[in-house]
C-alpha cells in the first residue's frame, strides 16, 4: 500500500484508554508507517527528530504523545507547540480538540499575531482558562512571555512542526530559542517534517537531548506514488488560457494553485471568479480573521479552487483536495514537495500539474526530479479521471 500501513493497532501502543476511544472516532484504524516507528519512543519519553513523507500522519504522533504525558494542572501549561504559519497552527489546535475529546480537563488554544493580544492575555491571565497545551505560531508566543503573560516554566512538552521551516529563518529561530530558554531544562522535545537536509539537522538537534533520529535518507523515497506528476511548457501569457482549459476538462474534487505573490494571488482569483469558477484565494496580504476563514471554508468544502501562495504550501491537510496546479513553480525542490503533497493526503490518489515557462522554472523542475527521483512528464492530452 501506498501509506505502509502496518497490521499492528493503536491499542499495541501504551496509551490512555481516552486516547484510544479518540482514535476508533477519528476513524484511524491501524497506525502508518511513521506513526509504528515514531510514536513508541515519544511515549517512551524519548526526544524525536524525525522526517517521513507527507501526509502520513506525522500530526497525530506529536498530539497524541503529548496527550499521552500530560496530567492537566489547571493554570499552568504543560506542552508547547510551534509552527510557522497560522492557519497551520490552527488546524493543529483543532487536532488536539479530536484527540483530546474524552480527556474534557485538557484545555488547548491557539495563539498567533495579526490578531489583538489582549484577547490571548486575557485568556492566558485567567487561571480558570489558561490552556494546558499551547499552539502557536513563534512571534506571538514570544511576545506573550516577554510581557510575563505566559509562563512556561512548568512546560514538559516543547514540539516544534515543519522544524526545517521553523528553525531556517534566522529571525524566527531567534524567536524560538527564546522562548525554548523559557521552559525547563527538562522536558522532552520533539521535532517533524517532510524535509531534514543535512544542515538543518545539527541545528535542531542543539534543542534536543540524544534524540531517537528517524530520516528519509533516500530522497526518493520521499515521492508520493499516489500522485501523477506533470508540466505544461508555455509561455507566460497562456498560463490563464492553461489553467481554465485544466479546470474544465479535470475531474476535481478540489484543487489548490500555487502562485509566488500576493499580487498574482489576487489578480488570479479574480479572474477566475469572473470567468465563472467560483473559487478563493488566500496569502499574508490579508487580515487574519479572513485568513482563518477562507481557510475554514476551503477545508469544510464550501469553495473547492484555492489560489494560494506558499503560506499555504506545508503542513495544511485538506483531505478532498486531489489537484495541485504550480501556475508559478515553487522557488525550489523542497518547497515542490511540499506543495505537491497537499494532494495525495494518506496515500489517496491525486495529480500535481506544474507550468513551465522560463529557463529557471525548468532548472528547479530538473533538480525536482534529480533528487527524489521521481519522472514528471509533459500533460497528455487525457488522464483517465479513474488514476487521479
Ligand atoms: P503529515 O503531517 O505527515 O503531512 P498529517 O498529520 O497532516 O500528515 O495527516 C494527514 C492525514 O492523514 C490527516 O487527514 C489525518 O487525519 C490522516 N491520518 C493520520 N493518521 C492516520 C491513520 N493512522 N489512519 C487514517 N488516517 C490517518
Ligand atoms: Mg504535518
Amino acid at each position: 500500500s501506498y501509506v505502509g500501513v502496518h497490521s499492528t493497532s493503536f491499542r499495541d501502543f501504551l496509551m490512555k484508554p481516552e486516547l484510544l476511544r479518540a482514535i476508533v472516532d477519528c476513524g484511524f484504524e491501524h497506525p502508518s508507517e511513521v506513526q509504528q516507528e515514531t510514536i513508541p519512543a515519544a511515549i517512551n519519553g524519548n526526544d524525536v527528530l524525525c522526517q517521513a513523507k507527507s501526509g502520513l500522519g506525522k500530526t497525530a504522533v506529536f498530539v497524541l504523545a503529548t496527550l499521552n504525558k500530560i496530567t492537566p494542572v489547571p493554570g499552568t501549561v504543560s506542552a508547547i507547540v510551534l509552527c510557522h504559519t497560522r492557519e497551520l497552527a490552527y488546524q493543529i489546535k483543532n487536532e488536539y480538540a479530536r484527540f483530546s475529546k474524552y480527556l474534557p480537563e485538557v484545555k488547548t488554544e491557539v495563539l498567533y499575531g495579526g490578531v489583538s493580544i489582549k484577547h490571548d492575555q486575557e485568556i492566558i491571565g485567567d487561571k480558570e482558562k489558561c490552556p494546558n497545551v499551547i499552539v502557536g505560531t513563534p512571534g506571538r508566543i514570544l511576545a506573550l512571555v516577554r510581557d510575563k503573560t505566559l509562563r512556561l516554566s512548568n512546560v514538559s512538552s516543547f514540539v516544534i512542526d515543519e522544524c526545517d521551516k521553523v528553525l531556517e529563518a534566522i529571525d524566527m529561530r531567534r524567536d524560538v530559542q527564546e522562548i525554548f530558554k523559557a521552559t525547563p531544562h527538562n522536558k522532552q522535545v520533539l521535532m517533524f517534517s517532510a524535509t531534514l537536509g543535512k544542515e538543518i539537522r545539527p541545528v535542531c538537534k542543539k534543542f534536543m537531548q540524544d534524540p531517537r533520529e528517524i530520516y528519509v535518507d533516500d530522497e526518493a523515497k520521499l515521492t508520493l506514488h499516489g500522485l501523477q506528476q506533470y508540466y505544461v511548457t508555455l509561455p507566460e501569457a497562456g498560463k490563464n488560457r492553461k489553467l481554465s482549459e485544466i479546470l474544465d476538462s479535470l475531474e476535481f474534487n478540489q484543487v489548490v494553485i500555487f502562485v509566488k505573490s500576493v499580487q498574482r494571488a489576487k489578480k488570479l482569483n479574480e479572474l477566475l471568479n469572473s470567468s465563472n469558477f467560483s473559487s478563493t484565494c488566500i496569502h499574508s496580504g490579508m487580515p487574519q480573521a479572513s485568513r482563518i476563514e477562507i481557510y475554514k471554508q476551503f477545508k469544510d468544502f464550501t469553495k473547492r479552487i484555492m489560489v494560494a501562495t506558499d503560506i499555504f504550501g506545508r503542513g495544511i491537510d485538506v483531505e478532498r483536495v486531489n489537484i495541485v496546479v504550480n501556475y508559478d513553480i515553487s522557488p525550489d525542490a523542497d518547497q515542490y514537495l511540499h506543495r505537491v503533497g497537499r494532494a495525495g493526503r494518506f496515500g489517496t490518489k491525486g495529480l500535481a500539474i506544474t507550468f513551465i515557462s522560463t529557463d529557471e522554472d525548468k532548472g528547479v523542475l530538473e533538480s525536482v526530479q534529480e533528487r527524489f527521483e521521481v519522472n514528471i512528464t509533459e500533460l497528455p492530452a487525457e488522464i483517465d479521471p479513474k488514476t487521479y
